[in-house]
Order: structure tokens, then sequence, then C-alpha cells
């Protein structure tokens, strides 16, 4: 270990120390790496996941030294991941810019600094962050994983008198890694209800957002009243139900949140509207509503009925159902008018409609006819009768 490396090491130490949330991760024992060895070491995962972050939560399959950031021989096509850790070479003192292109997603480390987020799902593309530099050896590891399709990584770098290009395998050395996490970041609260018989485990994951430490007391407590609520909405007796769920804060997601493996939650929208957790309400909605595909399948009627779960439950955040009829409104515009509509038709046709529409989406039994069925009248005259009462 070199003075630079050791005084960087100190430098982390120190940011823990203040950071409070920072810990260098715990575990698993670093392997001993000959410190100056041409080369990178690696580790290889086969997991599915869709951050990086949860490489260090998997079981790796191999560990090896290989020349450059490259898949090692072997390594299989999907659901997989890779870390690479070494030290890089910076020739003289410098303003440096690190690029990652991949897919899916990767991350770069210089010392304890994430200087390129480039992570989560997606097709191939290109992310950077610049970094000030001394000249001198300094500690990286890149961490990449990959779900399905078209994998690929390359690393490239660009600096004072380097054009940009990959970074060549002479300017790296084995080192011993370095990695930074924030455990804390990341918690799990197990939630039960008196004479229920789910429970669920929420877990929050603000490791991409650590200012937004308020969600983990928030969200489980908002779950942990309205939950058994969106249960009796839209649970159907039988049907599996989660038995955990994760929201995590990720930077960079154009909606407030959508679900898929868990419930993606946009850090910008959260920052600026922490209130507004209905949000969370609505995707936690389609994480128990969970329709098999079919035919005829209708995507407003589940993002209607998602909304109607959220005024059901009634969080006090400033979220409302529209009041009025407007002439814009279509029976499909799903959201909060569909939630309009079947509170509507509730109200004056038949009670138990939503109860209904979603067994019959749960059955992959829904038509349009389920509409007259429900309430003896077909689907336009109840939007006809909508449209003219509504809000009068
Ligand atoms: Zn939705």
């Amino acid at each position: 270990m070199n003075n630079r490396i050791r005084t960087s090491i100190a430098a982390l130490v120190v940011s823990s120390v203040l950071g409070a949330a920072q810990e260098i991760a715990p575990g698993r024992a670093p392997i001993a790496a000959p410190s100056g060895q041409p080369g990178l070491q690696y580790r290889y995962y086969e997991a599915n996941v869709d951050t990086t972050l949860d490489l260090s939560l998997a079981e790796p399959v191999r560990n090896g030294t290989i020349e450059t950031f490259s898949f090692p021989e072997g390594i299989r096509r999907d659901y997989f991941g890779l870390e690479f850790w070494g030290a890089i070479e910076v020739p003289v003192d410098g303003s440096y810019t690190f690029y990652t292109r991949s897919d899916d997603g990767s991350r770069l480390y210089i010392g304890e600094r994430c200087v390129v987020l480039n992570d989560y799902p997606h097709g191939p593309t290109e992310a950077s962050g610049t970094i000030v530099l001394e000249a001198g050896r300094h500690p990286i590891l890149v961490t990449y994983f990959e779900t399905y399709v078209g994998e690929m990584l390359a690393v490239s770098w660009e600096g004072p008198e380097i054009r940009k290009a990959a970074v060549p395998p002479g300017v790296l050395t084995q080192h011993d890694r370095l990695t930074v996490t924030a455990p804390s970041a990341l918690t799990t609260t197990r939630l039960s209800w008196p004479g229920r018989e789910f429970t669920l485990a929420v877990q929050v994951d603000t490791r991409d957002a650590v200012d937004l430490v308020d969600f983990h007391a928030t969200l489980p407590g908002v779950l942990r009243e309205h939950y058994p609520k969106i249960v009796d909405i839209v649970g159907v007796e039988g049907a599996a139900l989660p038995d955990k769920i994760r929201f995590s804060f990720r930077p960079g997601i154009k909606v407030p949140a959508y679900a898929g493996r868990g419930i993606v939650m946009s850090a910008d929208w959260f920052r600026k509207r922490p209130g507004d957790l209905g949000c969370a309400i609505h995707e936690l909605a389609h994480i128990v509503q969970r329709y098999p595909n079919f035919q005829g399948k209708p995507g407003w009627l589940v993002e209607g009925i998602a909304d109607y779960v959220r005024h059901k439950v009634g969080l006090d955040d400033g979220w409302r159902i529209p009041q009025k009829y407007r002439e814009s409104f279509r029976y499909t515009s799903g959201y909060g008018v569909t939630a309009a509509f079947l509170v509507f038709v509730e109200t004056h046709h038949d009670r138990d409609l939503v109860a209904t529409m979603n067994r019959a989406l749960k059955a992959k039994s829904y038509t349009p006819e389920l509409w007259q069925t429900c309430t003896g009248k077909p689907l336009d005259e109840l939007w006809q009768d909508f449209a003219t009462r509504y809000g009068k």
C-alpha cells in the first residue's frame, strides 16, 4: 500500500465518522492482493438484481484476476453481476473524467467516491463524472449488473494529457478492495396486524438519496395504518399477497413512482413533495392487484382502481379525485377520472362494483359486459349518467 492510498483510507474513515451512515462494507473479508501486480481483481455473481448495490448482498460465484474491465471467460449471458477493483495510476495532477457505458447498470468509484452513477436497469447508456486527482495510484472499483438481452460494459477516461479512450490495462494494478456502502440507508420494518393473517416486511432503500432518511420511519408508519385497507379493497381470497416490498428512492426517475420488481420512488419528486405518500399507496395497490395479462385487459380500469384505492384509503396528503365532471374526461382516462367514475357508479348503481371488477380482473374473466351485469346498464350509459350528474 503506498502513501497516497493510505491517505485516502484515512480520509474514508474520517468521512464515515462524519457521515454517520457511511461505513466500510462489513461481512466479507478482503481478498489478499499483491499490491502493484498488473491487472484487477474481480468477483462474479449470478444474481437477478436491479442495482449494483445489491451485488454485495449476493454470494459471489467466483473470484479472479483480469487485465482490465472486461467480461471474464465462461460467464453466463443473463442475470449476472461483476465487480472489478484495483488501483489506477494517474499520470499528472488534474481533473479527470471517467465514463461507463453499460447495459444494464454500472458504477465507478475512485476511493470512496462514486464518480459515475450509471445504475439500474437500462439498455446501452453512457454516464460520466469528473474528479480532481493528484498524480499517483488511486483505488478504483467498478460494479456492473446485467438482467437480460444485450450485456455490455466499457470503461473510459479523459484527462489533462489523455483523450477520451478506454482505460488501458497499463495503468491498472491490483490493490485491496475499498468499498463504501451506507448500510443504515437500507432498512426493513416487519409489520403485522392483530387479527390479520398477512404480514408485510417493508424495506426502504435511500442508498442513492441518503438525505431522504425520514422515509425510513414515515413509509412503514403509513403502511402500518393503511395497508390492511388496501388488502380489503383489492385483495382476493386465495390470491397470494406480497410478504415483502421494497421502496427504492432513486435519482433521475421521470415519474413520481412506479411499480416493478418493487416500488421505485423518484428521489427528486419526494424531496419536493415529501408528503405525497398517496403515490406509494397507488403503487402498492398495483402490487396487491397483480392482475394477470389477458386479451382485453383494460389498463384504464387497472389505473382507475389503483387511484380508487388511494381515494378510499384517505391519506391526508392534499390529493383528491376530481370533484366535478369535465368535457375532457373519458372513462378510459384512468387514474383519478376513472376513480371518480367508479365512486359514482358504486354510489348510484352497485355498491360492490369495484370488488366484482377486481375479482374478474384477477380471474381474467373481465369483459365490458360486466358493467351491465353489475348495474343493469351498459358502460356507455353509465358514463352518460356520470357526465350529467357528477359534481352537480
Ligand atoms: Zn398506476
